[in-house]
């Protein structure tokens, strides 16, 4: 490396400067380095919500991280445009010798990054991407070289392979451009001025700021030794980390994760522990199977006959069906941006195999949705709901709302946080809608459906010889 060397370091999903793989192979051998983030104008005119909170999390994120880089007398480039140009401009402009960046694995990022690596190959500036979201991904295979397509073989693989260097902390150095030499180009850019509106309220302690991030772990190792047992009961949601925005956006790393982990050896860790592996045999199947975002896992299931009743959709998505612990997941997922991963499970399952609408239209109504949506772990969580994924759960287990709701909201505390109209009906009335005249006794709507009917339905629907 020359004495002159500039690197930049391409920002995208992990924003942070602490333990980040990027900007510490950057900053090795004492190079300058400069940040830059872009915001992909192929990504946000798919978005139709101009008040999106993501695109404001990132927002929020990004001038967090402003505040943290004052004391280096620096700021982070941020631009808006497509990366395929807006990289190589900006590489060029500063005049760099190489870009560096954290690899990601949807298929769309893969494709834009060769092309910016080839845009920039054709400048003479070199590139490097390295693995830092996950810990290994796809670099776990069978004995036969070929990817696992059951999670529990592949985090038994996953385990044995980790070892402390895979959560040991990328340390980089900060040894910054300073805001005046870098062209005028870190200037200070409104939501407003690319298109959209912020979003002030954020679920709990969801706050964009690497402080919430760090003090939401904090707070949750605390909790972690009893993570096994209360992870399902929607009522106790800081009984998970809630980490989940913070991690899809990188103000945490996995590794952060990680070193919470192992200093903890009880069950809760390790149950922890397997829920992140969750997220990387997702990222996995997704890098190494992209037909899986268009369509199912299991070719077989690819043309199921579904019904796509409209208005059963517009009445899931308001949560309005008259199931409470269906409604109660939706309302919380269109007041927050957030829903608990067990009633997640439950209001997938009952698109699918109760309303029988494919499972598209739910997955793309999370995707516009969800804070911490994640292209991988929402296309294999929808497609294990609706048995059409790899390692799913089999066609003809259909959750019974019912049940569901008696076992994991007992006192109907959730479902009545979420819909105060029920506040005075009683849990058991509550857990069995088609059975109780709850409309008659508030002004929450009577059930859509007759769980036991759609149920034959949904298992005619997979299997129709029989
Ligand atoms: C239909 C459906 C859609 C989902 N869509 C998403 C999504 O878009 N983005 C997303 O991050 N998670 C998704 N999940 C997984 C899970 O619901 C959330 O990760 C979890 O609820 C986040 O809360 P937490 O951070 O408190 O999780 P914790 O229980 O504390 O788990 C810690 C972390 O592990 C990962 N994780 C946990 N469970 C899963 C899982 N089943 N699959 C993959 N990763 C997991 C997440 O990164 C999570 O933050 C989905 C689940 C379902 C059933």
């Amino acid at each position: 490396m020359k004495a002159q060397d500039i690197h930049l370091v391409w920002i995208r999903r992990d924003l942070r400067i602490t333990d980040h793989t990027a900007l510490f192979e950057a900053t090795k051998n004492d190079a300058k380095v400069v940040l830059v983030f872009v915001f992909d104008t192929k990504i946000l005119n798919l978005l139709p919500d101009k008040e999106d909170q993501r695109v404001d999390f990132i927002f929020q994120s990004l001038c967090d991280l402003n505040k943290q880089l004052e004391k280096y007398d620096t700021k982070i480039i941020i631009r808006h445009g497509d990366p395929i140009k807006e990289i190589p401009y900006v590489a060029q402009e500063l005049g760099v010798t190489s870009v560096y960046f954290n690899e990601d694995y949807e298929p769309y990022a893969k494709a834009r990054d060769q092309e910016v690596k080839g845009s920039l190959t054709k400048l003479n500036i070199k590139s490097f991407s390295f693995r830092d979201h996950i810990i290994f991904g796809s670099q776990i295979l069978k004995p036969d070289q070929t990817p696992y397509v059951v999670y529990t073989p592949y985090k038994n693989t996953w385990l044995k392979k980790l070892k402390p260097l895979h959560w040991e902390e990328k340390r980089p150095q900060y040894n910054f451009v300073k805001v005046k030499d870098l062209k005028g180009l870190a200037k200070k850019i409104t939501l407003r001025e690319i298109g959209f509106s912020s979003h002030s309220t954020y679920y709990k302690s969801q706050n964009p700021s690497r402080s919430a991030a760090i003090q939401r772990l904090k707070e949750f190792s605390q909790n972690l030794s009893h993570y096994k047992e209360n992870r399902d009961f929607p009522a106790l949601d800081e009984a998970t980390s809630l980490i989940s925005p913070f991690l899809r956006f990188g103000l945490i790393s996995v590794r952060e994760c990680l070193r919470t982990i192992v200093k903890l050896k009880n069950e809760g860790a390790r149950t922890w522990m397997s829920e992140l592996i969750w997220r990387e045999f997702f990222i996995m199947i997704m890098d190494m199977y992209p037909h899986v975002v268009n369509s199912s896992f299991k070719i077989q299931y690819k043309n199921l006959k579904w019904e796509n009743n409209k208005e059963w959709f517009d009445k899931w998505k308001s949560g309005n069906t008259g199931f409470p612990i269906v409604d109660a997941g939706m309302r919380q997922l269109n007041k927050t941006g957030w829903m608990h991963n067990r009633v997640r499970m439950i209001v997938a399952s009952f698109l699918v195999k109760d309303l029988l609408i494919d499972r598209r239209w739910g997955e793309q109504y999370f995707a516009e949705k969800l804070i911490d949506f994640e292209l991988a772990s929402n296309n294999g969580n929808w497609q294990w709901c609706a048995s059409t994924g790899c390692d799913a759960q089999p066609y003809f287990r259909i959750f019974n709302p019912s049940l569901q709701s008696e076992r994991f909201d007992k006192n109907a505390e959730y479902i009545k946080f979420w819909i105060p109209e029920l506040s005075q009906i009683s849990p058991k009335e509550i857990h069995h809608p088609e059975d109780s005249d709850l409309q008659n006794k508030s002004t929450y709507p009577k059930p859509i459906i007759s769980h036991s009917v759609q149920k034959q339905k949904a298992l005619r629907l997979f299997n129709p010889k029989k």
